[in-house]
């Protein structure tokens, strides 16, 4: 079986994020980039499942502008076999990458297709739910746990949801999106960095694969959230009922 991973890059988690001067976005240009975590422990689950031996290849692709073949770089040097890189002029928006996702499912015919549940960017959590449903596969989205069993061809995925875990039985092919409980990513070694300088990548523009990329999103002005204001410490819960009632107006 052959497992695909999308893979994003993203501003660093560790980046304090600064505006643009004319407020159209976020700051990217010398500013610390890396693969989203949430694709890192993507990764790291494709691999530990081949490591098993219930895959033989564990493909990355990525989507964006030329730069975005950094992220493939250290997805390969993670461990990941070959990457797909489609060029994209600009960060797309979920449904876009969704809908190149499947062009290259067709091509490429994986068993399992894994991403992160959310970009730490845009913070969308949307990629993985329309993908499957372009697909008409069954998903297993926010995962904590993935058990693969080759001979009936079922994941089964034990998701976190609201009142705790649940437990689904997927049908292969299938998309699962990860949560930050699934695993602990492992870092590329050196050796690894320098082997994955010479495994393949493959380049398709949107045009190549018969997607139209639009966006029916205008971004208006990108702002910082308001600063917040210090907090009081009140003496007595009358007091706090008093402020709710006459100062804050919400009881
Ligand atoms: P989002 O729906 O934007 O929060 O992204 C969820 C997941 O979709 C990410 O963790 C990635 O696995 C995948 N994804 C989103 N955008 C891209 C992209 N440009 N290239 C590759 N994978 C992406």
């Amino acid at each position: 079986m052959k497992i695909m991973v999308a893979v994003k890059r993203v501003v660093d988690y560790a980046v304090k994020i600064r505006i643009k001067p004319d407020k159209s976005g976020v700051e990217t240009q010398n500013v610390n980039m890396s693969m989203n975590p949430f694709c890192e422990i993507a990764l790291e689950e494709a691999l530990k499942i081949k490591e098993s031996g219930l895959a033989k290849e564990v493909v990355a692709v990525t989507m964006g502008p030329s730069n975005c073949v950094d992220t493939l770089r250290t997805g390969l040097a993670m461990g990941a076999d070959r990457g797909i890189h489609v060029e994209a002029a600009r960060d797309l928006v979920p449904l876009s990458v969704a809908k190149v996702l499947k062009k290259l499912v067709e091509v490429e015919n994986p068993g399992l297709l894994i991403l992160g549940k959310q970009a730490i960017d845009d913070d969308c959590n949307q990629t993985g739910q329309m993908i499957a449903a372009l697909l008409g596969w069954p998903q297993g989205t926010f995962a904590s746990k993935v058990v693969l069993d080759k001979e009936k061809q079922v994941a089964t995925v034990d998701r976190e949801v609201d009142g705790g875990l649940e437990t689904l039985c997927l049908d292969l092919p299938a998309v699962i999106t990860t949560d930050l409980r699934l695993n602990q990513p492992r870092y590329a070694t050196l050796p690894n960095i320098m082997k994955a300088k010479s495994k393949p990548i493959k380049r398709y523009t949107p045009e190549e694969l018969n997607v139209e990329i639009k966006s029916g999103l205008e971004v208006v002005q990108v702002t910082e959230p308001p600063k917040r204001k210090a907090g009081v410490i009140l003496s007595s819960v009358d007091e706090l009922i008093d402020k709710l009632k006459n100062e804050a107006h919400v009881i």
